[in-house]
């Protein structure tokens, strides 16, 4: 896949270069430093592309300008920032093949030869998102299935919950899975009469993993103009990403270098080791005019809930004698905290489990008695935390770094696994903001669609998309608007170390704006999930998502 010079050029507006602009007659709300809803009706941009100034109804704009946008009366918000995400693995996602909307097997295998026929340069297929059981197809579907398909190219294909992967022969044969092969401890290879079917569960698909080849720079590139597109269809106009490596920061390096890279990326390395490949001994200045910086260190203390992973002080309810899994051991992690904050890089890290959110806190007060100054240590998740220990969030001015997705989709889940005790803190957006500490909210995506609209819509309800529990689930964390715009805009940027290069309009920042379909204040809360983004400007800019070439 190609990226063509000629659509790069044409992905910032026709609005002329330096332009000194204005925006008007617009229902412009933002929400300004000390968490208060600010309402406007201009915005005038300078010929840097950063705000000069909002304007209210009394304010003459100036006589000479580049440029005048009637906003038609249209709400005008900052530029959504996404304070957690994966951008390539959202690029990848969107860039293999997507089984989940097919019906039968006889479909999936025409989508699959489609696929294989219009990108005839990869060296495997692969996709993602099967389920036999919406085929009604009554098995596990078999390497059979998918002979004479890709020119006997290997094909692998996992399962719309990523606990199953289905291989072709020629897949199989790359692993050496034959009927000889065991699977590791916690997998399953799928046999019928004494041979591999093709279908591989749990730990066994990593018998498939160390020969799928890794992703070319090519693919890289497409990949990541795939999620700015999906990025900025959404509104998102900033991200953290959490978690990069040097290939990732290469990816966007390159974009950056050819003009390709609209969206502002803050970076967080994918461990120490990362940060110093990509940053050396200090993070990053802003490069591309504020659009991508490594700033961060991201480590793990734990898992995940959903698959007992989150670290517990007690015994999961459902799973008696287990309390989830360290993923850094606490020592270690200290070790590391230490030599990203010693070289100055921030520090976010992930905790669910009550245990793991009661380390974090306890290694971030020790480490601070080190690292002075404005540290804005980050707990990302944050998400089951022992009402004992929500002061010390505030104490330290720790950033809550979570994701109000999440909550709906783990709200029946959540109970079973910890028992209706252990939810006091739970997804406690406002008790985090009650105890002083500073709330940045995210999608995680992939894991949950990068959508803030759905994500401030279940921040004011706590309602899932069927709208349940009606009144939503442990209500009294319900946010008002301007609480959850907050996290979304200038409190994200503030957890990224960027509140002076956007997030709420305020004078000096870039002009980063939405222009919306409907007026967030007066939607019914269930229906800011349906809110449309009518356009998009970055830097004083309409911005257009460069197009990845769909064919090779
Ligand atoms: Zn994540």
């Amino acid at each position: 896949m190609k990226v063509k010079a000629a659509l790069l050029a044409a992905m910032l507006a026709p609005t002329p270069a330096l332009a000194s602009g204005l925006v008007d007659n617009v229902n412009g709300i933002t929400v300004d430093e000390k968490g208060d809803l600010v309402h406007f009706s201009g915005l005038l941009i300078d010929r840097e592309g950063r705000v000069e100034k909002r304007l209210g109804p009394g304010d003459k704009p100036p006589k000479e300008l580049d440029f005048r946008l009637d906003g038609k009366g249209r709400t005008l918000v900052p530029g959504m920032i996404d304070a957690h995400g994966h951008v390539m693995q959202l690029g990848f996602l969107k860039l293999n093949l997507d089984l989940s909307d097919t019906k039968t097997l006889d479909e999936a295998k025409a989508k699959i030869a489609a696929y294989a026929a219009a990108n005839p340069s990869r060296p495997w297929i692969i996709g993602f998102g099967w389920n036999q059981e919406q085929w009604g197809l009554g098995r596990f579907p078999t390497a059979a299935d998918l002979a004479g398909i890709g020119n006997g190219r290997p094909i692998w294909l996992s399962r719309v919950d990523g606990h199953a992967g289905w291989a072709n022969d020629a897949a199989l044969a790359a692993a050496k899975i034959t009927a000889a092969t065991k699977a590791p401890p916690g997998g399953r290879i799928e046999m019928a009469a004494g041979k591999p079917t093709g279908v591989l569960v749990d730990k066994a698909m990593a018998l498939m993993e160390p020969v799928i080849p890794a992703p070319l720079p090519k693919d890289r590139d497409a990949a990541f103009i795939k999620a700015q597109e999906a990025l900025l269809a959404k509104g998102v106009t900033a991200i953290a990403d959490m978690g990069i490596t040097i290939d990732d920061w290469q990816t966007f390096r390159r974009a950056g270098d050819r003009g390709a890279l609209v969206i502002r990326i803050m970076g967080y390395a994918s461990g120490t080791a990362q940060a110093a490949m990509i940053a050396g001994s200090s993070p990053t200045p802003w490069l591309y005019d504020d659009r991508l910086r490594l700033g961060g260190v991201k480590l793990y203390m734990d898992g995940a809930l959903g698959s007992r992973g989150a670290w517990l002080k007690a015994p999961y309810t459902d799973a008696p004698g287990e309390v989830g899994l360290i993923q850094t051991e606490p020592t270690q992690l200290r070790n590391q905290m230490s030599r990203a904050a010693m070289d100055g890089f921030q520090l976010a890290i992930h905790a669910i489990g009550d245990r793991a959110n009661a380390e974090v806190l306890s290694a971030i007060e020790e480490l601070a008695e080190t690292y002075k100054g404005d540290r804005r240590w980050r707990v990302e998740h944050a998400q089951i935390v022992d009402p004992v220990d929500l002061p010390r969030f505030g104490q330290q001015g720790i950033i809550a770094s979570m994701q109000p997705q999440h909550e709906s989709s783990d709200w029946k889940m959540a109970p079973a696994r910890l028992g209706p005790a252990r939810l006091g803190g739970a997804y406690a957006w406002r008790a985090m903001l009650q105890n002083g500490s500073r709330l940045a909210f995210g999608s995680d995506v992939p894991v949950e669609p990068a959508d803030p609209w759905l994500g401030l819509k279940v921040a004011v309800t706590r309602e899932d998309a069927r709208g349940e529990p009606a009144g939503g689930w442990l209500p009294e964390q319900r946010l008002t608007l301007a609480e959850a715009l907050r996290a979304y805009t200038q409190g994200a940027a503030y957890a990224g170390f960027a509140e002076k290069q956007f997030g709420n309009l305020a004078t000096g920042q870039r002009a980063d704006f939405l222009l919306l379909d409907q007026d967030i204040e007066l939607a019914r809360p269930a229906d800011i999930a349906n809110v449309r983004v009518v356009e998009v400007w970055i830097g004083g800019k309409r911005a257009i998502a460069p197009k990845a070439e769909t064919k090779e």
